[in-house]
């Protein structure tokens, strides 16, 4: 969405003044890094890049953009698909220095600010034999991935992200700054537990902490059958809830931590996070191991943060699309085997997220994230170098992930989205989900403020 060019007056100077924090425009050193996002392919050119320092930060940029008619690009961690932490000419809302983190270690309970990063929080919780479920990646922005719903290692022991969200301080579009939670803006509340940032900008969350310091967790990666593969997702379903795994399915690629010999094979590269007691785990992991002679076996006894230590990707684009359903059929598991060598993106993947356990007790209902009961995530993702491609890339995975779709498969997570229509979107919001958002962003953001999203429309008045 964009403006007409004669609302598009931000007095920058101005707004420097006013902030605490850093604005970097094109001809401040540091633009060009301000400027980028994870997904380094996205060369877009905002006016200015504001890196808030407070709430007062945050509120007056968030005037600021509403007084100008500027589109506003929010960004934590700057890991959307979409790219939506930056724009072309407008305003970039930058929260990467807002990282305080005041851990009551009595309470297991953290203030965190919202531009910290999952393995840096991880980190510093940890150091408390305490922590928090996250995603997979510690490089992901804890402000993107819990407004999302966060699916990560303790998805089955803990639930998401957001069941552990206490509270959350937002600056709506007035500019004004609220405490959502149970018993204040409870609406607010129930709406930024999946409806990203839709209804303002989180500056802290209040987050529940879990005594979990040694587990057993790693990789282990196993030849790709489709008997492994459909063996590897049963394994994980009839595993205690203290085990929570992510399959991913790929063509090995040359990759330092994949063993030279299974190079171009195809895998399964297997996430895992036991958090039970550490004299029970080889029972836990036997289904797994049994599968197949393993590549690799690093599961092995660990501190938790210990599983963000991993090298991270340095993605150009990625395309992508992701399900919930019931299963994967062993036709399934072949078209994976199939359909994958065919794709000549450097980097191409199915994975795969056993859920239930403690994520399917909390009702649809209860939050935005309305997806619980589904036992099984499927996502078919592709990363690639050319913009010029993504057509090429994105009929791969669309076509892969409607062979594995069976009957009642359905739905998405936004997480996991890229630019998306709307028919997509309303997918991610089952239910009553999507009209109760709609309803909600027309009391907390009617003008659509906050757009460079995964956009809910205010409700009609
Ligand atoms: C390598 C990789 C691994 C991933 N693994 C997982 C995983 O295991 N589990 C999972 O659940 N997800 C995962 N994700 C998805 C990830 O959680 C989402 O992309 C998330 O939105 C990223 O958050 P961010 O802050 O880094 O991104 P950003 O690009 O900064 O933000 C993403 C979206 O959230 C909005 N936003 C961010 N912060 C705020 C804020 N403080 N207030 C209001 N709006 C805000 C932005 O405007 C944008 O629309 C992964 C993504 C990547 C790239």
């Amino acid at each position: 969405m964009s403006q007409s060019p004669e609302t598009k007056d931000l007095p920058i100077d101005d707004l420097r003044s006013q902030l605490e924090g850093e604005v970097i425009a094109p001809d401040d050193g540091g633009y060009d890094e301000a400027r980028h996002v994870f997904f380094k392919g996205f060369d877009r050119t905002p006016l200015a890049v504001a890196r808030a320092a407070s709430a007062d930060d945050v509120s007056k940029v968030v005037t600021a953009a509403r007084d100008s008619g500027l589109d506003l690009a929010v960004r934590s961690g700057g890991h959307s698909r979409a790219g939506y932490g930056t724009t072309d000419g407008g305003l970039v809302l930058d929260l990467s220095a807002m990282k305080s983190l005041e851990i009551d270690a009595d309470s297991k309970t953290a203030w965190v600010e919202t531009g910290i990063r999952a393995g840096e929080f991880t980190i510093a919780t940890g150091e408390h034999g305490l922590v928090t479920g996250l995603g997979d990646s510690g490089s992901v922005g804890i402000g993107g991935i819990t407004l999302a719903g966060g699916v990560g290692f303790l998805v089955r022991k803990n639930g998401l992200t957001i069941d552990d969200l206490l509270a959350a301080e937002v600056v709506t579009a007035d500019g004004n700054l609220v405490t959502a939670s149970e018993s204040s803006e409870p609406d607010l509340f129930w709406a930024i537990r999946g409806g990203e940032g839709n209804f303002g900008v989180a500056t802290r969350f209040q987050l529940r902490l879990h005594e979990i310091s040694e587990i057993v967790g790693g990789m282990l990666i196993l030849p790709a059958t489709p008997e492994v593969i459909t063996g590897f997702l049963e394994a994980a379903k009839a595993a205690p809830e203290e085990l929570s795994t992510i399959a991913n399915v790929m063509v090995a690629p040359p990759m330092p931590m994949i063993p030279e010999e299974a190079h171009g094979k195809p895998v399964l590269m297997g996430l895992v996070a036991y958090v039970g007691p550490v004299d029970q785990a080889d029972e836990v992991f036997a289904p797994f191991r049994a599968l197949a002679d393993p590549y690799a076996d690093m599961v092995r006894p660990m501190r938790y943060p210990e599983l963000y230590e991993g090298p991270e990707p340095e993605p150009q684009f990625a395309t992508g699309t992701n399900f919930f359903t019931e299963s994967l059929e062993p036709a399934g598991a072949e078209a994976i085997l199939e359909q994958l060598p065919k794709s000549d993106a450097p980097m191409k993947a199915v994975q795969m997220r056993v859920l239930g356990g403690a994520l399917a007790k909390t009702p649809n209902d209860a939050t935005a994230f309305a997806h619980r009961d589904r036992p099984l995530f499927i996502n078919v993702a592709a990363m690639y170098l050319d913009a010029a491609e993504e057509e090429t890339h994105s009929a791969f995975v669309n076509g892969l992930a409607d062979s594995l779709r069976t009957d009642g498969a359905g739905g998405g997570y936004v997480g996991f989205m890229g630019e998306e229509d709307e028919e997509t979107l309303r997918g991610a919001y089952p239910g009553g989900t999507w009209e109760r958002l709609r309803g909600l962003k027309r009391r907390y953001d009617p003008d659509n403020l906050f757009h460079l999203n995964h956009n809910i429309p205010p409700a009609d008045g």
